[in-house]
């Protein structure tokens, strides 16, 4: 009994983890699709893919990635721009 309903707690917490992954994946997805940085040493325009969006630190700013140009190597925070 106590063995099935840790069964039961693992299926569920899988289930919930994967459900966040799906929602983490949609979302950079999209956000990847329709938004793009401006590196503010070059002036280059780049887009990130899904896995280093995802990865990207935060600064504590709702629309702002500490991200690395790949044009010039310049590191540092980035505003996320619309397309
Ligand atoms: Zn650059």
């Amino acid at each position: 009994m106590i063995q099935e309903n840790l069964i039961v707690g693992f299926i569920q917490s899988l289930l919930i983890l994967l459900i966040a992954f799906i929602f983490v994946y949609k979302y950079s997805d999209i956000r990847t699709k329709t938004t793009h940085f401006v590196c503010p040493n070059c002036a280059s325009r780049f887009k990130l893919s899904k896995l280093k969006f995802i990865l990207a630190f935060k600064t504590g700013f709702l629309n702002e990635r500490i991200v690395e140009c790949p044009k010039c190597g310049y590191r540092g925070k980035m505003p996320i721009v619309d397309d």
